[in-house]
């Protein structure tokens, strides 16, 4: 028999754990079961035409598509359906799943049962349980939105995301209703009711431009996302040793290894087997729920990865990049691994980020960022980009503040990353285009040069290679879409796209204005993009963001430079935010100031962690470490060697030095803890907590080098990323 639950350590293994889909499909046959696979666990259109009456099916389809409310009578009839057909798939529970402000997700497992009268029970899904949710979710943080006594948050049903079931290792399967969690007033207390909200925002604005541009087909226009993944693999029983890791995510201490990534040979290099087995479990377990798992491959830094699925619309990329990050964790550990989402979990190799692509498309099929080939695509396109360079330079502040946590203060603005500056990369060609139609000068291409007049003249044809070299921008124009590359890697891909849609809205709203009015659309398309290029110019660099060169031009051209979370996320309560959000009613002011409390805490509560883990490392392991090879230098066969002496003292400033330093961190992290205005308390975190541990951290590091292997207390730097 084969071993069902082996361990990677076993060499027969392979690395495959408890998958009995995957040993019953076989591998020869699994390329042709794909298609089968893809969504089994996913309550999706297919169905739910073959499963609901049709009256129903179209009831519900009107609600998906028009967001009309939901009958109790189809409610009903859908819950029913959705519970045979989920407890046909060995469900016995179901959950309405959310995405509170902690950045996860969570879930409350309710099963099926009812009593009946003579003692058994049935199994009952009723339509008020499908469409409606009160989790006792007092503890989720509500940033003062909700007192206790009023705690009971309630949560509702999002049929624009399709229900799905999700399967664990102890055989479990739970019937998952993608849900919103509100307070009782209707204010949102989670990711996922400003998400929608803003996708109704930008659909409405972007209609009023296509409309004002003739368009008579499209009646929606849906942000798209498809949001690549990093992440890091190690092994389970280095992860197990390692007390920062475990509470932090990353690692607080660390000698570099000898090795790092300056060979480049990890970077799209051939994939392990151990890391392929996992990969190709993680692709099944995503394909089940219905996410379009698409690329995967080695990234930068050693035991670095990424996988990106195909783009879809954003409030399911958002339910799928949360599935996608829960799955990498829980896959991980069937392969006796640890999956790191951190957004620096290693010093001195590259973080981990998520490049979010980011595109308008009509319910018809247009892809607004398309260039095009007639003058109609052309006119569309540079009006839609225009609206996008705008909404940019004016909300640069809001799209830094949304990527704000203490794990991406590593990455923005260190080497690898983008910089903490916004700034939009067009490429040469579409730069060149855009500043000859303001300046009224002539266009050239292979057929000559002409004056371009817009809607009657076709764009020269733009190099699509070209437009991808940049790989050093935060938001770079990649032919047809734009990709947003400064969030976490940790982070619910929400927050930005809230604030994409929403700034997209406020520029096409003042466009979709002047277009509505003007007498010749093309002649006010010429006049708008002449008026952006002169007002919001300075947002468009096409260099190397990672100079320093740029940090200087940027502060010339007067752009925002914020090097930390505490000060970025102000710009989610300015004036100018609580404007913006208020008047597509996205959200309010007191829901914002809600946000903004709990991630300024989060922030806090995060540095906390880890100077408590960093203080626990150094007196439970590094200084006993220390003393015990203190020891071997002062026993008497050592005392004979000079070099033992000269150890001895090293070893011993060291310490004392080390000592020092924790007491100093223990302080100042007591000190900060002790402050009651979280504002100040955050700051206090980062200017003398961080300070202190990174201090800490130097002499650490440096005994690391000095201390026998033997003696050493925890897995190093070598095993973390080069044991795989
Ligand atoms: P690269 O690493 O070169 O940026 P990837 O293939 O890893 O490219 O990722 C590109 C991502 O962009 C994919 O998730 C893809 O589905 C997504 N994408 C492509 N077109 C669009 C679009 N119109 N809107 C949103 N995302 C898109
Ligand atoms: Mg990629």
């Amino acid at each position: 028999m084969s071993a069902p639950h082996c361990c990677p350590k076993d060499e027969n293994c392979g690395g495959c754990c408890a998958h009995s889909h995957r040993h019953d499909l076989g591998r020869k046959s699994i390329g042709a079961t794909v298609p089968e696979l893809f969504g089994a666990n996913v309550f999706n259109d297919q169905v739910m035409r073959e499963r609901l009456p049709k009256e129903t099916y179209r009831a519900l389809q009107n609600t998906i598509h028009t967001g009309a409310s939901l009958q109790p009578e189809v409610a009903a009839v859908v819950a029913n359906a959705m519970k045979d057909w989920a407890i046909e798939r060995g469900a016995t529970h179901y959950t309405h799943w959310f995405q509170p402000l902690t950045g996860s997700t969570a879930e409350k497992h309710d099963s099926f049962i009812a009593p009946a009268m003579d003692g058994s029970v049935i199994m009952e899904f009723s339509g008020n349980q499908l469409i409606l949710g009160e989790p006792d979710a007092s503890s989720f943080p509500s940033g003062g939105l909700r007192v206790t006594f009023e705690a009971r948050g309630y949560t509702a049903w999002d049929c624009t995301s399709p229900a799905f079931l999700k399967e664990d290792g102890a055989g479990n399967v739970t019937l998952c209703i993608p849900t919103a969690f509100c307070s009782y007033k209707g204010e949102a207390l989670d990711k996922k009711t400003p998400l929608l909200r803003s996708m109704n925002a930008v659909s409405k604005q972007a209609l009023r431009v296509l409309k004002a541009l003739g368009n008579t087909t499209s009646t929606k226009v849906i942000p798209t996302v498809g949001a690549e993944q990093e992440y890091f693999l190690l092994d389970k029983e280095f992860f197990n040793k390692r007390l920062d890791l475990m509470s932090c995510g990353r690692t607080l201490f660390g000698a570099p290894a000898p090795k790092g990534q300056e060979l480049a040979d990890q970077y799209f290099g051939a994939i392990k087997d151990r890391v392929a087995a996992y990969m190709h479990d993680l692709d099944i377990e995503l394909w089940k729920m219905g996410v379009t798992s698409k690329t995967k491959h080695n990234e930068v830094a050693p035991s670095q990865y990424e996988m990106a699925p195909v783009f879809t619309s954003t409030n399911m990329a958002a339910d799928h990049n949360q599935l996608v990050m829960e799955t990498m964790k829980k896959v991980a550990l069937r392969h006796n691994m640890v999956c790191l989402l951190h957004e620096k979990p290693y010093a001195g190799v590259n973080g981990s980020g998520k490049h979010n692509n980011w595109s308008l498309a009509t319910d018809d099929g247009i892809n607004l960022l398309e260039p095009g080939q007639t003058p109609e695509d052309n006119a569309q396109f540079l009006v839609f980009l225009t609206a996008l360079i705008t909404a940019v330079d004016r909300h640069a502040d809001i799209m830094r503040a949304t990527c704000g946590s203490s794990g991406n203060d590593h990455r923005l603005g260190a080497n690898e990353a983008p910089p903490a500056i916004i700034s939009i990369f067009l490429g040469q060609e579409l730069t060149d285009i855009l500043e000859k139609l303001a300046k009224g000068e002539k266009i050239c291409s292979q057929s000559g040069c002409q004056f371009l007049k817009i809607g009657v003249d076709s764009l020269p044809d733009l190099p699509r290679d070209n437009t991808d070299r940049n790989r050093t921008s935060p938001f770079a124009f990649t032919g047809n879409k734009f990709e947003f590359r400064m969030v976490g890697s940790s982070q619910s891909i929400s927050g930005h796209n809230v604030a994409l849609n929403t700034i997209a809205a406020e520029a096409l709203d003042e466009i979709a204005s002047r277009l509505e009015k003007a007498k010749d659309v093309n002649k006010e398309i010429q006049l708008l993009i002449k008026e952006t290029m002169a007002q919001h110019s300075r947002i468009i660099f096409n260099g190397n963001n990672y100079s320093e060169e740029w940090v200087k031009e940027a502060e010339k051209r007067g752009l925002p430079n914020v090097g930390n979370t505490v000060d970025a996320l102000k710009a989610i309560v300015s004036p100018k935010a609580v404007k913006l959000f208020g008047k597509y009613s996205v959200l309010s002011k007191e829901e914002l100031h809600s946000r903004y409390e709990i991630y300024v805490e989060q922030y806090a509560k995060h540095i906390n962690i880890e100077a408590r883990a960093a203080l626990q490392m150094t007196r439970r392991q590094y200084i006993p470490a220390a003393l015990r090879y203190l020891g071997v230098l002062g026993s008497p066969a050592a005392a004979k060697s000079g070099v033992a002496k000269k150890l001895q003292e090293l070893v011993a400033a060291l310490l004392d030095s080390i000592h020092a330093k924790a007491d100093k961190l223990e302080k100042e992290t007591d000190k900060a803890g002790a402050i009651d205005s979280t504002e100040k308390r955050a700051a206090a975190f980062r200017d003398k907590v961080m300070a202190a541990a990174l201090s800490l951290r130097l002499d650490v590091d440096r005994l690391e080098e000095l201390v026998p292997a033997d003696l050493w207390p925890v897995p190093t730097y070598n095993d973390l990323l080069f044991r795989l």
